[in-house]
């Protein structure tokens, strides 16, 4: 039986640094939630997105990936939950290499991250709730569950009185706190966030990311690729700078730029 959102991986875990981490029903423990081990990602066009990148992501972390456009910053996103292959390296997430995993293993992966994007994609003929139920509908959850975790997840998002309005009626701001809520319907250990900013003026954007802020204080450790130097600049997290497929820069409370005089 499921357990009941949105703590559940919180509450039922006696050691709160560790995730209990589900793998082919039995539990397995991880306090290092995502690492790369030298990986390479080469496209066809004979572009290098990334180039042996290592780095480790810890359970709780809330961490800005930085660069400019083309950089490798959604190349280093999507191999997390799968959507590309490395062509060199590892690639450890919870504790499994998802490069290895076999394909029919992916939908389990993919519903303990969720993913969030520049451009919300929520479904333009469904209503806020829609969109947010449906995504529970299509792991399988059971009509009760729907109805129990759908609101709790528009709630935490501060959208549950918008809830019968579509994606057209809604600002860019809160479609994205919908989208944000959709991601976290099957209260996943990660989150990532793809420029979740980019479409939002300076305000809407600081409140979107106080949004990501407190759900990282709930246990969810949160990967953000970001161009927005005011805001990664004023929340003062680790921030991963990427130069032409490679990590420049890893500080605990970064800046976008590196201080001339730090
Ligand atoms: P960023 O998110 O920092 O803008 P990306 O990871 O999207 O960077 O892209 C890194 C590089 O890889 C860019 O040069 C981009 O054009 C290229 N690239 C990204 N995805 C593909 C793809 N599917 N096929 C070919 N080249 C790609």
């Amino acid at each position: 039986m499921r357990s009941p959102w949105p703590t559940a991986h919180l509450a039922c875990n006696p050691r709160p640094h560790l995730v209990y981490w589900q793998k082919s029903g039995e539990g397995v423990q991880v306090s290092r939630m995502i690492e790369f081990r030298d990986v390479s990602v080469s496209y066809p066009n004979d572009i290098q997105a990334l180039r042996d990148v290592n780095l480790r992501i810890e359970k709780g972390e809330f961490v800005f990936i930085v660069g400019p456009t083309g950089t490798g910053k959604s190349t280093l996103l999507k191999l997390t939950y799968r959507e590309e292959k490395p062509t060199k390296g590892k690639v450890i997430v919870g504790g499994q290499d998802v490069t290895r995993l076999r394909g029919s293993a992916v939908p389990r992966l993919r519903r303990s991250i969720g993913v969030v994007f520049q451009d919300f994609r929520l479904l333009p003929q469904k209503t806020a709730w829609e969109n947010v139920a449906f995504a529970l509908y299509v792991t399988g959850a059971s009509r009760r569950e729907i109805e129990t975790r759908t609101p709790q997840v528009l709630d935490l998002v501060g959208l549950l009185d918008r809830a019968d309005a579509y994606p057209h009626q809604l600002s860019g701001g809160e479609q994205q706190r919908v989208s944000i809520s959709r991601a976290l319907v099957n209260d996943p250990p990660i989150l990532l966030a793809d420029e979740p900013t980019g479409n939002l003026d300076p305000d809407t954007s600081w409140d979107i990311v106080q949004l990501l802020a407190r759900i990282n204080v709930r246990g969810t450790t949160i990967v953000v690729a970001s161009h927005d130097q005011h805001i990664v600049d004023r929340m003062g997290k680790r921030v991963i700078a990427l130069d032409r497929g490679t990590i420049a820069r890893d500080e605990a409370k970064g800046r976008y730029y590196e201080l001339a005089n730090p």
